[in-house]
């Protein structure tokens, strides 16, 4: 009798601090994305999978593009659709990891199979580096499966993508929340299992963002983001807009619930009477923003907001064909 075969953990590696090197590991600075795949994973064992690795990229995640998302998405489509595939693990920067996890979640379909992105706050040889245990923690959940779908894992908490943000960036606190929705679920290091946490419901993406396109450019649209603060004039509003080439449309992360300052909200307007759509989010960390608060023609997103602005732009890519 053969034995069963066993599943693939695919690793698709992007760069980040997980892929860091100090030369120094006594000192804070590091060069991020220097070390390739199967360095990162080093000798940690595949557990009862066996590993398959790839390096997609090697960036700095500040620099992640909607190139190189399109690129990891095809890869991720490829290795997704192989039976003998349990899950993928994506390492990524942790800068940019919660906009790249969002893209994903909005857009790939993941077979019914864990896709989990995770990264590290510490460079790899660091004395306390923080990746072999994310990294761990990432492989128990691609083998446990408590959950198919795109998901954070950092620090032993797993995060949805609609709500996880990079909300410090000292490596001795947790770098990633979910704020008043929590993780939704934790890691016990030593047994190596994963448990639900007490799970608040999920708000279900937007309607336009369950229908998102499977972008096919990377020439995404101009969609430009603006604060709300005190003083604030609107004046790069109007400069954009004089421009040859004025965004397609504005996100403005405004005060409180919605609020925007006097003089930039009548940029605004100028810039959506000339049909640029403007959407607004809060820039209260946690913020969701109230439909109720004037001005009503600028529509609030309740998403924090560079993923506003993305999901603003898949939406346009959506309507006018991506
Ligand atoms: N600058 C790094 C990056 O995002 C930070 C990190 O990975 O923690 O690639």
């Amino acid at each position: 009798m053969s034995a069963p075969m066993l599943k693939k953990c695919v690793v698709l590696a992007t760069g980040g601090t997980i892929a860091g090197w100090a030369d120094d590991p006594s000192q804070a600075a590091y060069q991020a994305a220097s070390q390739p795949v199967n360095a990162v994973l080093g000798d940690l064992s595949p557990g009862t999978m066996v590993w398959e690795t790839e390096q997609v990229a090697q960036v700095d995640s500040s620099a992640m593009t909607p190139a190189l998302w399109l690129r990891l998405q095809a890869r991720l489509r490829h290795w997704l659709a192989q039976p003998d595939v349990a899950g993928v693990i994506v390492t990524h920067g942790t800068d940019t990891l919660e906009e790249t996890a969002f893209f994903l979640h909005h857009t790939l379909p993941t077979q019914g199979k864990p896709v989990v992105l995770t990264g590290a706050m510490r460079a790899a040889n660091h004395p306390q580096a923080d990746g072999p245990d994310n990294l761990r923690a990432a492989r128990d959940w691609v083998a446990q499966a408590p959950a198919a779908g795109v998901w954070v894992v950092m620090a032993g908490q797993a995060h949805h993508p609609h709500w996880v943000q990079k909300v410090q960036t000292s490596p001795a606190s947790a770098a990633f929340s979910s704020g008043p929705a929590g993780p939704f679920a934790h890691w016990q290091s030593d047994a190596g299992v994963w448990s639900l946490a007490s799970p608040t419901p999920m708000a279900p993406p937007p309607q336009h963002l369950r229908d998102a396109p499977w972008p096919t450019t990377d020439a995404w649209p101009w969609v430009a983001l603006v604060w709300s603060y005190v003083g604030a004039e609107g004046r790069e509003v109007d400069a954009l807009m004089a421009g040859a080439n004025p965004p397609r449309a504005w996100v403005v992360a405004a005060t409180g619930s919605g609020t925007l300052a006097p003089l930039l909200q009548e940029a605004l307007q100028r810039a959506h009477q000339r049909g640029a759509p403007v959407w607004r989010t809060s820039r209260c960390v946690w913020g969701q923003g109230e439909d109720w608060v004037e001005p009503n023609w600028a529509p609030i997103c309740a998403l924090p907001p560079v993923k506003a602005r993305m999901a603003l732009q898949l939406t346009l890519m959506g309507q006018e064909g991506g």
